[in-house]
């Protein structure tokens, strides 16, 4: 596979087969995030994606999913995105659905219809970093939307019947905002019902504003325990018909991996375990992203 980069990628598409379709973030302005930093964000050429098809038609036939890297694949036009999502369904039968990542503004690019087509043509779920439903906070951290947008565009992924997987980010707001962060995080969660709410911790990175911001004393991260009240605070609020809660990441202190609203007090008694010191906590040597 011709990969270029640092590919990353949800843990959940660990088994999956990573196409490599576009390089970097088309944004790559969020404060917090070194992912795609010094790297040309760029469509991949149409010849080396056949290429890569070609070698996962012959060496990847056991893997049932395809992850569209980089950071943003949806930014790729409707029209060739909709045929290499068939090109994909043609060239490797096995493969039953098609993933991504997408940013609130490549959503909100798309209609309705649009999406559904994406569905018809295989794409069968999308992940929206959302990091907080607080504006100030998307503001500070140029995420490129506001609170508002990102209910739009989660309610017309739900609608176009798609699966949709969204992160939230403790720590993120400071100490200062933590807990409107969540309250205000728990909110957007709820207008929208996502299929599965994937929970990470900020790790500051030096290579990043807001690592320099924290250096620099301008930001200041909850400590651990602020960090398990705002996720108390977070988990609570909740208030979903049916989801999938996932804080598994590697940056995060203690597991919770379950089902809202079913597993919420197990959720809640696990939090109150930690917030109480009677947890077994990750090392901080541990944590990564
Ligand atoms: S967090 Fe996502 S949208 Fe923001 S710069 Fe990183 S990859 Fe791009």
């Amino acid at each position: 596979m011709h990969y270029q980069g640092h590919i990353i990628r949800p843990p959940s598409e660990a088994n999956s087969i990573i196409l490599q379709v576009t390089t970097g973030c088309s944004h790559n302005r969020c404060t917090f995030c070194g992912a795609y930093q010094g790297q040309r964000f760029q469509i991949k050429d149409s010849a080396i994606i056949e290429e890569d098809l070609d070698f996962a038609a012959l060496h990847c036939t056991a893997q049932s999913t395809v992850f569209l890297a980089d950071g943003d694949a949806l930014v790729i036009p409707q029209k060739r995105l909709v045929t290499l999502c068939k090109q994909i369904r043609k060239r490797l039968p096995f493969v039953r659905r098609i993933h991504l990542y997408a940013n609130c503004r490549d959503i909100l690019a798309r209609t309705e219809t649009e999406l559904a087509e994406l569905k018809e043509a295989g794409l069968g779920r999308i992940y929206m970093g959302l990091e907080s439903g607080h504006d100030k906070t998307l503001a500070a951290i140029c995420k490129g939307a506001t609170a508002a947008e990102m209910i739009t565009a989660g309610q017309r992924v739900k609608k176009a019947r798609i699966f949709l997987s969204i992160t939230c980010l403790l720590g993120i707001a400071g100490i200062r905002y933590s807990l409107q962060h969540a309250v205000d995080t728990a909110e957007v969660l709820n207008q929208i019902g996502p299929n599965q709410i994937a929970i990470l911790t900020l790790m500051l990175l030096d290579n990043t504003a807001l690592g320099q911001a924290a250096a620099a004393g301008r930001f200041t991260m909850p400590d651990k325990l602020g960090l398990f009240q705002e996720l108390r605070t977070l988990v609570a609020a909740i208030d979903v018909k049916k989801s999938q809660l996932q804080a598994n990441h590697a940056s995060n202190y203690f597991s919770l991996d379950g089902r809202l609203p079913r597993d919420k007090e197990i959720f809640l008694a696990t939090i109150d375990q930690a917030i109480a010191g009677a947890l077994d906590l990750k090392p901080e040597t541990l944590r990564g992203l």
